[in-house]
């Protein structure tokens, strides 16, 4: 394959294009639904804004991965902690975190499709 300047360009401008306008999910651009991952770097940074409830709407695994790692902690350095099995509590808590992200895609789409979208909600509250 040849290089091509004019190509190479094209390229890059598509890219500076898509970093300019805030790396917008592709999967959201190209069907108009939301994808699994839609709304989490919102939610991290309404999390570290102390916006709780916008954090949770935004995607509510940013929340539960942070209180999942926190109790893993306190049962592993905690000494009054209660010694369960930790990988496998790990990996229940890994299960769980699939199905909420598998509910989140579907709750959003299909309050999508009712005409509601829940992430416009999500940016009003400021809680
Ligand atoms: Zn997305």
């Amino acid at each position: 394959m040849n290089y091509n300047p004019a190509m190479f360009d094209y390229i890059i401008d598509l890219a500076v294009s898509y970093i300019r306008a805030g790396c917008p999910c592709l999967f959201h651009m190209v069907t108009g639904f939301y994808c699994p991952g839609c709304g989490g770097t919102r939610s991290v940074i309404s999390l570290f804004h102390g916006h709780f409830i916008q954090s949770f709407i935004y995607h509510p695994l940013v929340i539960f991965t942070i209180l999942s790692l926190l109790y893993l902690a306190a049962k592993r350095f905690l000494p009054s902690a209660k010694k369960t099995d930790t990988p496998a509590l790990a990996s229940r808590l890994a299960i769980a975190a699939l199905v909420l992200v598998i509910l989140n895609f579907l709750i959003k789409n299909v309050f999508l499709l009712m005409g509601t979208d829940l992430l416009s909600i999500a940016e009003k509250i400021q809680a």
